[in-house]
């Protein structure tokens, strides 16, 4: 059986498992936190296990309903239904009650990449969505239509997807890096009515031509009726007679005022791709009340947001992250949110750390994938600034190697901010197993401890628990409001990927494990765990242990097939500035490994390389680096890779 199961057998076979640095929430800290001790979150942790309905209600009762709910929860697995009967709009709950109790703080506070700040009110983003709105609504877009959103990260980006869920449209967010037929695969999918976007949009210094991508992908996308283009760049561009208009003229004609739509609990807010790390990205969908109070809650307490945080996540809203923690759930909670439009490296290296001293950022957010490259561009990058205004750290995305945890602790937190680790995915909507940052003490390389309402458990594949210290399956074993509902138009998937691995509970797809205090560390995914003779062992272990070495930088490992040990372990490896790849390093790494770890997880083949696959969102893609460890070649669905170039030189270093 343990065979079939992710179970490290060999507990010294885990790196992360030997980490035993423990940091306390800072005093300063928690005595200000909305949560600030151990005691308290343990007593509302298991009132909200215990009486799910009161905790969620009380949760609820923050936000504005236009119609009471009349049952918190009905169902379960795949059909649960959250708030049934109540009626509310998102809208409502992120710019109008603000609009009217703090109307000229700032909501939005952007800067583009070239330089440009703009400061946007609560009264004047009130204004704002309203006409936005009705520009849709002029434009024919109603309740329950399907509207595409292609555009940088601009303040009317978020306008956008707040105008869909004022008058109800179900916004699907494309990211904007993507080509023209990963747009025509995801607006056809849904048959989208209409296309938001911009003329264009900065990054790294020169323009990305969206609206052109647009206009080539529309050649095969008959849903689409109208295009409504923000002005950016002022590039010029070609507009399509009776189908694209400019939201500046747009705007001046429409009524100043549009009410909002009363959503229904469970109709659809919006639609939304998944990063496609393991595969083909499907189109979660997401509901309205439930989606509402889990990225308020988590927001407020995670994020511990108060009235005068300048809360900076630097996630693009092409990602479930930008949905949740850029608008949804800090608007819910009424902050000034940072948007930036470019690159960290533009014009220089130090980008990110001069907006957080001159916009004096609070909370920073940010993914692990950034956090390597912050530390291979070298220190004296963000040594010169002070970073004083930072009381609060936070990372998503992928497991965090806790060199990389310590380097943003040290150089970003000066010591002083907690660190939030926060697990969770496209499908669950919001936050789900992170530090309560007042309250819990954090662990390098784990997310720790579950939010409220949450129930984690690792199991094996028929569902039994898996002894502390071990790995297995991580599944939710309750429902939670502000999961996806369904996959768009293929309800069948949504059943069978979640809720049929594992009897009764929600599948995650990853691996994990929990230690004698209950924290949780993840491992990789479940699809990418090695199997060497016998022995289970997650990519996580491996890849922290190499970037534990002075002189790397990034690694990723996967398993190709092996005669003898039934899978041999790969590593891929990127080093730090100013370090050379030789054959002695590879032995020295070799070892390392073996020393670190066992013998057993001693990469049988380790490659230099200078970049690794990537998602757009950052995530190392290691399917492609596995199908190229075993076949040389790479068929798998490559439409989310960042750059196929590097996959394209490590197909030529394979050959060489
Ligand atoms: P696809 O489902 O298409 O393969 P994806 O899983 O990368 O894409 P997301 O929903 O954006 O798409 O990412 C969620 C996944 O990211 C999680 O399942 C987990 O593997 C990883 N992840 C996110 N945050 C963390 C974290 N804090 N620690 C460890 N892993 C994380
Ligand atoms: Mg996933």
């Amino acid at each position: 059986m343990a065979g079939q199961t992710l179970v490290t057998q060999n507990t010294n076979l885990s790196s992360t498992l030997r980490e035993h640095r423990v940091f306390p929430p800072p005093a300063e800290f928690a005595a200000k936190a909305h949560i600030g001790s151990l005691a308290e979150y343990e007593a509302l942790y298991k009132k909200s296990v215990e009486e799910p309905d009161a905790f969620w209600a009380d949760a609820a009762s923050n936000l504005e309903w236009f119609a009471p709910w009349s049952q918190v929860l009905d169902g379960s697995g795949p059909h649960a239904k959250w708030f049934v009967d109540g009626k509310i709009n998102l809208c409502h709950n992120c710019v109008d009650r603000h609009a009217l109790s703090t109307p000229e703080k700032v909501a939005i506070l952007w800067e583009g990449e070239p330089g440009e700040v703009r400061k946007i009110t609560y009264a004047e983003l009130h204004e704002q969505v309203q006409r936005f709105a009705n520009v849709l609504k002029a434009q024919g877009v109603k309740k329950g239509d399907r509207v595409a959103i292609y555009m940088g990260m601009s303040p009317e980006l978020a306008m956008a997807l707040l105008a869909c869920a004022r008058i109800g449209a179900v916004h699907s967010v494309i990211f904007g890096g993507f080509a023209a037929h990963a747009l025509v695969d995801r607006i056809n999918d849904s048959s989208c009515v209409a296309v938001l976007t911009q003329d264009g949009s900065f990054r790294r210094g020169s323009e990305i031509k969206l609206k052109a991508i647009v206009d080539e992908a529309l050649t095969k996308c008959p849903s689409v009726k109208s295009v409504i283009v923000y002005q950016r760049t002022k590039s010029s561009i070609n507009m399509q007679e009776g189908r694209d208009i400019w939201l500046h003229d747009a705007v001046g004609s429409v009524a100043a005022e549009c009410p909002c739509e009363w959503m229904d609990a469970e109709d659809p807010l919006y639609i939304l791709y998944t990063s496609g790390t393991t595969g083909k990205p499907k189109g979660l969908v997401h509901t309205t009340g439930g989606y509402a109070v889990g990225t308020y809650l988590t927001s407020k307490y995670v994020f511990d947001l108060r009235g005068d945080d300048v809360y900076w996540c630097t996630a693009d809203i092409g990602w479930v992250t930008g949905h949740s923690y850029v608008v949804y759930g800090p608007m819910q909670n009424g902050v000034t949110v940072l948007m930036y439009e470019g690159a960290p490296n533009f014009p220089e290296n130090d980008r990110f750390w001069k907006i957080i001293d001159e916009h004096k950022v609070t909370v920073f957010y940010t993914a692990p994938t950034a956090i390597r490259a912050f530390i291979k561009w070298g220190n004296e990058w963000i040594e010169k600034y002070d970073l004083g205004s930072l009381r609060l750290l936070g990372t998503v995305g992928e497991p965090i190697n806790p060199e990389a945890w310590m380097w943003y602790h040290r150089m970003v937190g000066k010591e002083r901010c907690p660190i939030a680790d926060t697990w969770w995915q496209t499908e669950t909507g919001a936050l789900m197993i992170t530090p309560i940052p007042g309250a819990i003490a954090t662990k390098p390389g784990s997310a720790t401890r579950p939010f409220f309402g949450i129930v984690p458990e690792i199991v094996t594949k028929e569902g039994e628990p898996v002894p502390d210290g071990q790995g297995g399956l991580l599944v939710i074993s309750k429902p939670w409001p502000s999961m996806a509902r369904t996959i768009y138009g293929d309800p069948k998937r949504y059943e069978e990927a979640y809720f049929s691995e594992v009897p009764g509970k929600y599948f995650t797809g990853d691996g994990a494990r929990r230690d004698q205090d209950g924290y949780f560390w993840l491992m990789g995914r479940v699809d990418d765990v090695i199997n060497v003779s016998g022995h289970r062992l997650g990519t996580m272990e491996i890849e922290s242990a190499l970037v534990a070495h002075t002189k790397v930088a990034e690694a990723a490992v996967v398993g190709r097939p092996d005669e003898m040990k039934g899978q041999a372990i790969a590593a891929f490896v990127t080093l730090e500035h100013g370090y050379e790849a030789s054959d002695e390093l590879r032995q020295e790494l070799r070892q390392w490994v073996a020393k670190e770890i066992g013998a057993l997880a001693r990469p049988d083949d380790l490659r230099f390389t200078d970049a690794l696959p990537k998602t757009r969102s950052g995530k190392i893609m290691r399917r492609l680096l596995r199908e190229l460890a075993t076949t040389g070649e790479v068929k798998g669905d490559t439409t989310t890779l960042e750059d196929f170039a590097v996959v394209a030189k490590l197909r030529e270093q394979d050959e060489a």
